[in-house]
């Protein structure tokens, strides 16, 4: 369940991923020692994607998933709205690839279903 973080938090675990992606550069050139630089980079483009899909998702998804104290109300009966749950996303980006997370409201009353934030 994705819960909130601070911007602290959120910095810091970019942080790891990006030390990650380097780790694995460095592990990856280690292997490749005669690589020329076309190939490094080409290396390189590969693990961005993923990298700046995970910064995507922690930016965003350790903001703010919707979930609110006052429950929205039912835009079709008027009714208070039940949260259900958190529901994956799945954008893909021009740069990155990131799974986001909604908070998930139903009616109880009438069956009818929203999604918080709503969909940029
Ligand atoms: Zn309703």
């Amino acid at each position: 369940m994705p819960r909130l973080q601070s911007r602290h938090q959120r910095e810091t675990a970019f942080l790891e991923l990006a030390k990650r992606m380097y780790s694995e550069l460095e592990a990856w050139y280690d292997a490749h020692p005669q690589a020329s630089f076309g190939e490094i980079e080409a290396e390189a483009r590969r693990r961005r994607r993923d990298l700046m899909g995970e910064m995507l998702a922690l930016l965003i998804n350790g903001r703010d998933v919707g979930y609110q104290l006052q429950p929205p109300t039912c835009t079709a009966c008027g009714q208070a709205m039940e949260f259900e749950k958190y529901r994956p996303w799945q954008v893909k980006g021009l740069e990155g690839d990131a799974e986001l997370q909604r908070a998930y409201y139903v009616c109880p009353h009438c069956a009818g279903q929203t999604l918080f934030p709503p969909r940029p």
